[in-house]
C-alpha cells in the first residue's frame, strides 16, 4: 500500500517517499513524517533468516513505496557491500549480560555508515525517478561523525556537491582529521566559529531561506539534507532494530514474541526514533532507553515533559551527542501530539522563542515507551574501564554512556528483558577518551601510538578508516563565522 508523506507543522500536500527523499526539510520548516507507520509483512521466523540487505529491503519497501523493487534492492546492494568490514554488517557481541549491536562496520567506523552509505543511492535514484537536472547540494551540520560519513558516501557521486559544517573546537582530533582529509572533487568541508547547534541553526536558515532557494535555482542547484532529519536517513536505521531481534531470534537468545529493550545513546534523537518505529511497526519492543551524556535535555525532557534548552552547553567526550536541540524529536511530539501538526507547531514556535515546551499531560501519558537517564563523563569513563576489566571487550564512550545508562535502567527497575545496546562508534574513533579511561598511564601517548595500543589489548584489528588518515594530506583548511555559512556555500558553489 502507498505511503505518503507530510510535514509534521501542516495539515495537507502530501508527497512521495522520493520527493519526501529529495527535499529534506518541508517547506514549511517541519519534517517529513510517514502519514502512517507500515506493520512488518513477514514473520519474524522468516526474518530471521534473512541477511542484512534482505532485512533491509523487507523494511524499506514498507515505507519507500514510490520505488521498484528493483531500483530499492539495488540501492541497498550499492550500499552495504564490502565498505563494510564484516558481511554480516552489524554483529551482536554479547558481554556482561547485554548484546552489544556494532553499527560501526561501515567505511566511516561509527553508525551513521548504516543510513549515509544508501542515502546518495536513494537520493540519485529519486531525483531520476523526479526528473530533477539540477545539481543536488548537500548542506549538512556535523557534530562529528555525520560528516565524515556524508562525504565518504556522496563523494564523487555525480550530479551532487556536499557542503559539511562542523564547531572548529567540538569534534575530536581524529574526527576533525576524517573530514579535512576527505577526497573527491564535490566535497567541502569548513569548520566555524560556534557549536553544534549554530552549524545547525545556520543550516536549518539556509533550508528555510526561500529567496536563496530561487537563486540557487536560477543557477542550476537544489539544496538537499544529509542530517538525519532526512527520512532517507531515518527509515535505512529502523532495519537493524528489525535485523537485531531476528538474530537474537534465530540464535535462540530469545522466543519468538518475545520483548526486548533497545538502549540507544541518543543526541539528536534519530537513531532512538528509529527504534520506536520498529516498535510501532510490531517488533515486540519493551522499553527504549534514551541515553544522555551531561547534556541530559532529553533525560529532563522524560522525567518533567518540561524541554528547555537554556542551559550550559557542555563539551564531553561523547561530542557526537553534544546537542541541546534534538531536531528528531520533533517527530515523536508529532506522533503523541495524535499527529496533530498545529499542537506541533506551536511547541516547536516555543521552542523557537523562547528555547522551552512543555507538552500535556495526556502527551506526556505516551511517553511510557521511554525511560531517559544520563551518564555524567566520571561514569562513562569508568563504564569502558570496568566493562574492559571484566570481559576485554572495549567500547567507545558513546556507547559507554549507554552502558551506564543501561545499568541505571537495571537498577531502578530490576526489568530481566534481553537487552540490546547500540553500539555507535569504534573505540579506535575516540581512542584518546577509551584509553584514557582504561588507564591513566596512556594519556601521554600520541594518538596513533594509543591506536595501536588499543589494537594490542583488545585483540582487534586496526580498522581501515584509521589506517587511511595516518598519513594523509589535509585538503580541507576553510574556517569561517557562525554568520558567514551563507555566503560560504555561494562562493564554494562560485555564484
Ligand atoms: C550521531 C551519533 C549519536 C547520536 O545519534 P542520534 O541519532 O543523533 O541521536 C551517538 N553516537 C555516535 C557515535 C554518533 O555518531
Amino acid at each position: 500500500m502507498e505511503i505518503l508523506y507530510h510535514s509534521t507543522r501542516t495539515e495537507g500536500n502530501p508527497v512521495t517517499a522520493s520527493k519526501a527523499i529529495l527535499k529534506g526539510l518541508a517547506d514549511d520548516g517541519g519534517l517529513f513524517v510517514p502519514e502512517r507507520i507500515p506493520a512488518l509483512d513477514r514473520s519474524l521466523e522468516e526474518l530471521s533468516h534473512m541477511t542484512y540487505g534482505e532485512v533491509a529491503y523487507e523494511v524499506m519497501k514498507l515505507y519507500f513505496t514510490d520505488f521498484t523493487e528493483e531500483e530499492l534492492k539495488g540501492c541497498i546492494a550499492r550500499a552495504y557491500d564490502s565498505k563494510f568490514d564484516t558481511e554480516v554488517i552489524a554483529p551482536l557481541v554479547e558481554a556482561d549480560g547485554a548484546y552489544y549491536l556494532e553499527l560501526f562496520h561501515g567505511a566511516t567506523i561509527a553508525f551513521k555508515d548504516m543510513a549515509l552509505s544508501i542515502l546518495p543511492h536513494l537520493l540519485t535514484t529519486s531525483a531520476r525517478k523526479n526528473h530533477v537536472t539540477k545539481e543536488i547540494v548537500i548542506l549538512t551540520a556535523t557534530s562529528g561523525d555525520t560528516g565524515k560519513a556524508a562525504l565518504s558516501g556522496f563523494a564523487d557521486v555525480e550530479g551532487t556537491r556536499i557542503i559539511v559544517f562542523y564547531p572548529k573546537n567540538g569534534v575530536s582530533p581524529i574526527q576533525e582529521k576524517q573530514m579535512v582529509t576527505q577526497k573527491g572533487k564535490n566535497t567541502y568541508v569548513v569548520g566555524i566559529h560556534g557549536n553544534f547547534d549554530d552549524a545547525q541553526t545556520g543550516v536549518k536558515q539556509m533550508f528555510a531561506d526561500k529567496e536563496l532557494a530561487a537563486y540557487m535555482a536560477e543557477k542550476g542547484f537544489q539544496f538537499s539534507s544529509a542530517n538525519s532529519i532526512n527520512i532517507g536517513r531515518l527509515i535505512p536505521q529502523v532495519a537493524y532494530y528489525v535485523y537485531a531481534y531476528v538474530k537474537l531470534l534465530e540464535e535462540e537468545k530469545i522466543k519468538a514474541g518475545e520483548a526486548v529493550n533497545f538502549v540507544v545513546p541518543t543526541g539528536n534523537f534519530g537513531n532512538i526514533l528509529a527504534a520506536f518505529y520498529a516498535k510501532q511497526m510490531g517488533l515486540p519492543v519493551h522499553k527504549l532507553i534514551c541515553a544522555s551524556n551531561e547534556n541530559k535535555v532529553l533525560y529532563d525532557f522524560f522525567t518533567t515533559g518540561t524541554y528547555d534548552r537554556n542551559r550550559e552547553f557542555m563539551l564531553t567526550s561523547s561530542p557526537s551527542m553534544d546537542i541541546l536541540v534534538s531536531s528528531n524529536l520533533e517527530r515523536l511530539i508529532y506522533r503523541i501530539a495524535g499527529d496533530d501538526p498545529d499542537k506541533n507547531r506551536e511547541l516547536m514556535s516555543e521552542l523557537r522563542q523562547d528555547g522551552r515546551y512543555t507538552i500535556t499531560e495526556e502527551m506526556k501519558a505516551q511517553l511510557a515507551d521511554f525511560y531517559g537517564n544520563y551518564a555524567s563523563e566520571e561514569e562513562t569513563a569508568r563504564t569502558i574501564h570496568d566493562l574492559y576489566d571484566k570481559t576485554g571487550y572495549v567500547i567507545d564512550t558513546h556507547t559507554a554512556v549507554a552502558s551506564c545508562v543501561y545499568k541505571k535502567y537495571l537498577k531502578d527497575t530490576g526489568d530481566a528483558s534481553v537487552s540490546v545496546i547500540a553500539s555507535t562508534a569504534s573505540p579506535y574513533k575516540f581512542t584518546r577518551s577509551v584509553m584514557k579511561a582504561i588507564d591513566e598511564k596512556y594519556d601521554h601517548m600520541s594518538d596513533f601510538d594509543l591506536v595501536d595500543r588499543l589494537s594490542e589489548i583488545s585483540g582487534t584489528a586496526v580498522p581501515r578508516a584509521i589506517e587511511e588518515i595516518r598519513t594523509a594530506p589535509v585538503l580541507h583548511d576553510h574556517v569561517c563565522d557562525k554568520t558567514e555559512m551563507k555566503q560560504t556555500v555561494l562562493e564554494f558553489l562560485g555564484i
